[in-house]
């Protein structure tokens, strides 16, 4: 089984369309590409149903689409037979954390994944952001407090891309590294959450997937499932290098796969 459970629905011209018919080109690269099933993952802020929870203009700017309309279309693709599952990204918002879990809840994800984009409100993959005001290592360990703490809120499936804080390539000393690469294996595998490994890396400034082999090692060897990303924001992205995604996580020991149905999660032979 292989999935690519983190991906954007946009239409062939790049823009936000949740409608059933967009998402037939995402399902013909994937199954082209050997990937059995996808999940769509709409970031969270673009929906007016949790307008309540944004103040950084860049989040609520975005803040305007229909969170019915978006769950609506994937369903009626699922239920039209496509291999689709609805997921949705959620963002670590801090003590709001259970308030955005309290919106989302009457909607039917097959499963949510976890993303620590923002510190302070301020973006850990976009430049300045985070990076004009911290120290490297003060990004870092910030970004694991926040990362354990979405892993252990109840609120997630899975953690994405999740060691997103070496984006443009800045980390700390190798020692500090390690410390914090053994601190959110162990969290995440008491919080039971699953773990992906992401492509997308591999597209930024720092050029490599995520997480790094020893986080990935770490967390596979305390028991953490993964999923698959590509996390694509058009359909010709989805399964993108998943021949280097496998790898690393056979590499890594795993040799099983999280599926997801209903928030429910099995896991299934990888490959
Ligand atoms: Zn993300
Ligand atoms: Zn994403």
């Amino acid at each position: 089984m292989i999935v690519d459970y983190h991906m954007h629905l946009r239409d062939e011209a790049g823009e936000i369309k949740f409608v059933p018919q967009a998402v037939g080109p995402f399902v013909e690269t994937a199954l082209a590409r050997g990937v059995n099933e996808i999940g769509f993952t709409e970031h969270v802020y673009y929906f007016r149903q949790t307008a309540e929870i944004w103040d950084v203009p860049y989040l609520s700017e975005r803040c305007n689409h229909d969170l019915d309309e978006y769950c609506d279309a994937v369903i009626a693709a699922r239920d039209a037979g496509l291999p689709v599952k609805l997921g949705l990204e959620v963002d670590y918002v801090g003590e709001q954390q259970d308030r955005l879990a309290e919106l989302l809840e009457p909607y039917p994800f097959d499963f949510r994944l976890g993303s620590v984009h923002w510190l302070d409100r301020m973006a850990v993959d976009m430049s300045p952001g985070v990076w004009e005001v911290m120290t490297v290592d003060e990004v870092w360990q910030r970004y694991t407090d926040a990362l354990c703490e979405l892993a252990v809120s109840g609120t997630v499936d899975v953690l994405a891309h999740p060691d997103l804080a070496k984006i443009f390539g800045r980390r700390p000393q190798p020692s500090l590294l390690a410390e914090l690469h053994e601190r959110i294996a162990l969290v995440v595998a008491a919080a039971g959450v699953a773990v992906e490994v992401s492509t997308a890396g591999l597209r930024k400034p720092v050029g490599e997937l995520y997480p790094d082999a020893d986080l990935l090692r770490a967390c596979v060897g305390k028991g953490t499932p993964v999923t698959l990303a590509s996390d694509a924001h058009e359909p010709g992205l989805v399964g993108a290098d998943f021949d280097q995604a496998l790898a690393h996580a056979r590499a890594a020991g795993c040799e099983t796969i999280a599926v997801f149905e209903s928030g429910q999660r099995r896991v299934e032979p990888l490959g």
